[in-house]
């Protein structure tokens, strides 16, 4: 019996309340059989992080603990070089050479996708999932433009996908809530309890995370 796997990675610096509302989404929208959390080890796009890769991937698995069908998948962790979404989508596909898988997403991430290292062979691995994110919107020019104008599909034409090679834009409710905000409200002194799960906001106030 093949399966639908969906894949959401991040730097997860922190895990929050907008990740598990994407990852829970996707999970129901396209009826996967698990949805598995990917913290990156050394994020090509941004910043490194001041936080451990440990601790990020601790947070993670907390975050996930309490949430049927989310997992979390620490194979970019095992690699000592950037953690290049292509080359874990290659390590993945092999490992399940007839699931579906369903490499997820917000805005933000798409409108750079060209960016991205090897962009252009993701299709052959997977399909992406596009989730709304504030801010950005599915862009009219550009190559990924492009790219959505030759792959993308709607979600009723989901039925009968072959293993990879297209893309879908859901049409989710907002999350309003950033890594990047909650490093700032912790940094000046706020907890953030409404923004994390509980069990990531303990963990912060436990390690003393995300202070100056
Ligand atoms: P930072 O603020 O540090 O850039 P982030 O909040 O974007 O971090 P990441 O771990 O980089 O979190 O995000 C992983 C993936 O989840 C990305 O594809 C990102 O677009 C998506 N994502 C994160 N938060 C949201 C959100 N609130 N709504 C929709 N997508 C989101």
């Amino acid at each position: 019996m093949t399966k639908r796997i969906g894949l959401l990675g991040g730097t997860f610096n922190p895990i929050h309340n907008g990740h598990l509302q994407l990852a829970n989404f996707v999970r129901q929208q396209l009826q996967l059989d698990v949805m598995q959390l990917l913290p990156n080890h050394l994020p090509p796009h941004k910043e490194q992080p001041l936080v451990t890769a440990k601790h990020r991937l601790a947070m993670t698995e907390a975050a996930v603990n309490d949430q049927p069908r989310l997992e979390v998948n620490a194979i970019e962790l095992g690699r000592q070089q950037p953690s290049y979404s292509v080359d874990t989508l290659r390590q993945l596909r092999q490992q399940h050479p007839e699931d579906r898988l369903f490499f997820t997403m917000g805005m933000d991430s798409f409108v750079k996708l060209s960016s991205w290292y090897q962009w252009q062979d993701l299709l052959n691995y997977c399909h992406l999932v596009v989730c709304q994110r504030p801010g950005d919107q599915i862009p009219e020019q550009g190559p990924e433009a492009l790219l959505w104008q030759q792959f993308g599909l709607s979600i009723s034409e989901l039925s009968n996908l072959p293993i990879a090679g297209h893309i879908v834009c859901l049409d989710n409710p907002l999350w309003p809530i950033s890594s990047t905000e909650i490093r700032q409200q912790l940094l000046h002194g706020a907890c953030a309890s409404q923004l994390l799960p509980p069990t990531v906001a303990q963990y912060v106030a436990d390690h003393q995370l995300y202070q100056q």
